[in-house]
């Protein structure tokens, strides 16, 4: 219940701070490192130079930074970030103080997963297809076997663990076999549309099998199955670019924060995610006030769910407001409850 406590006084905070302040970010991203154990073929990331990471102090000073800003929400990706020592540290200080998930390629995870699973809400692992489609995007053979691995034991360690499918021009055939798969794992599947970087292999779905996967996924929703992102989701992106009508972006709800503590702006994707100022360096929200946003509000240039989801978020959506409120405040209490339940087991 602790976790539900502090997120309802973030919410509180947030109200008193954001009084007569339009914008604070919400969710923010923070990728620990650049470097990899997989060589994805559309990733830019695995191919950077890490320059000195920042210390477990100054991971520390960044947290400190967002939760004053109003963010709830905290999500960690790479590179790896199961490559990074102090990831356990790191972890326990996020989960004191906001909702905090992580995105892992899954090689390392069976063997990690137990130092891990007392500080994440929900663990991401990486799966493009099965076998062979898998790793062959990923870039290394066996990396499909050790992610499903991965998923297991975190399963059992009672950590909610949701499949990251990346939607590529080589799996869009892959969906309905990803979501049974996940169906027997017991676990959810979160979609994204790969995005052509310029410095990586392009592989983003092309128009005819994109439109004919996103229509699968609503249906595939409607029918209930454990699809994370809402319908809605889909239904933007299909209007958006087969149909031309945009939906309204709105960057400044999410904030990613690179290895070296530096603020992306506007997103992740305009800039391909190059930092600039310190977190801790600015004052976040006033920065957030005096930028100019607006002119990125039809960009419509990606599909990343971590700036079109909360875009389309609005209190007057009933359907929304069950999917991205409710049904993860009681996900969170069911899953603390499971690591309870896990943990006397253990003894
Ligand atoms: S696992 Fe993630 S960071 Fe590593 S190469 Fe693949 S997409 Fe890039
Ligand atoms: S739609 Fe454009 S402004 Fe919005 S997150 Fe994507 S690239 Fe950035």
């Amino acid at each position: 219940m602790g976790k539900v406590k502090s997120m309802t006084i973030g919410n509180f905070l947030r109200l008193v701070k954001g009084r007569g302040i339009k914008k604070m970010p919400l969710i923010a991203g923070h990728k620990l490192l650049y470097s990899c154990n997989l060589r994805c073929r559309m990733c830019p990331f695995w191919r950077r130079k890490d320059e000195r990471l920042l210390s477990l102090e100054e991971e520390i000073k960044m947290m400190n930074a967002l939760q004053t800003a109003g963010v709830l929400f905290m999500g960690f990706e790479g590179g790896e970030p199961l490559l990074r020592k102090d990831l356990p540290e790191i972890l326990e200080e996020s989960s004191k103080r906001f909702y905090t998930s992580l995105v892992t390629n899954g090689w390392l995870l069976k063997d990690k997963v137990r130092e891990i699973r007392d500080y994440v809400d929900y663990l991401f692992v990486s799966i493009d297809g099965i076998g062979e489609t898998h790793d062959k995007i990923r870039g290394i053979n066996g990396a499909f076997e050790r992610a499903i691995e991965g998923i297991k034991e975190s399963v059992k360690q009672g950590i909610q663990t949701g499949i990251s499918f990346t939607l590529t021009e080589e799996n869009t055939n892959e969906i309905i076999n990803v979501i049974n798969l996940a169906e027997k794992l017991g676990v959810r599947v979160n979609v994204q549309v790969a995005y052509d970087y310029s410095t990586a292999e392009k592989l983003s779905p092309s128009g005819e099998k994109l439109k004919k996967a996103l229509e699968t996924l609503i249906e595939l929703k409607e029918r209930g199955k454990p699809i994370i992102e809402s319908e809605d989701y889909f239904k933007a992106i299909l209007s958006s670019w087969f149909y031309n009508i945009p939906w309204i972006c709105k960057p400044w709800i999410t904030i990613n924060i690179d290895p070296q503590g530096k603020i992306i702006l506007p997103c992740y994707v305009i800039g391909e995610y190059r930092g600039d100022k310190k977190v801790w360096e600015v004052d976040i929200v006033k920065l957030w006030n005096e930028y100019d946003w607006d002119k990125y509000s039809l960009c419509n240039k990606c599909a990343l769910s971590c700036y079109l989801e909360p875009s389309l978020f609005t209190w007057r959506n009933p359907r929304l407001v069950k999917e991205r409120i409710v049904q993860p405040m009681i996900e969170v209490i069911s899953s603390n409850f499971k690591k309870k339940l896990t943990n006397k087991k253990i003894i």
